[in-house]
């Protein structure tokens, strides 16, 4: 079983994921900043330099290669931000938006709200 250590591309963890697992024919698990591959059959050694290679082609897909090395060590492969860089989800939704009032605190998700609610400090 290998592990894949991707605490520095955790917003592209699943898609690395799907890639990897793909390339490899091994079956992947989904942990916390990192996953792992094993091998459909317990005989059978995942090559860990085409899991490797499956890496670095996803991150250059993305145009990330050159910001990450991919180092193994045993049987854990770390891809490491060699800028201190990682990569944010491009895809985050928002935060739902916050207004508060400036007089008491009051917070609420709608401007129309703060501006009803602001009415009670100019009676
Ligand atoms: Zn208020």
């Amino acid at each position: 079983m290998l592990t894949i250590d991707c605490k520095d591309v955790v917003s592209i963890k699943n898609e690395l994921l799907v890639y990897v697992a793909d390339q490899v024919a091994a079956i992947p698990t989904l942990k916390h900043h990192k996953f792992t591959l094993s091998s459909f059959d317990d005989d059978e050694i995942i090559d860990i330099s085409v899991v490797i290679s499956a890496i670095k082609e996803y991150l250059d897909s993305i145009d990330e290669g050159h910001n990450f090395a991919v180092i193994s060590n045993n049987d854990v492969i770390n891809i490491t931000s060699i800028s201190g860089k990682v990569i944010e989800r491009t895809t985050t939704k928002s935060k739902h938006e916050l207004f508060s009032c400036t007089h008491c605190g009051f917070v609420t998700q709608y401007q129309v709200e703060l501006n009803v609610h602001m009415r009670i400090h100019y009676l």
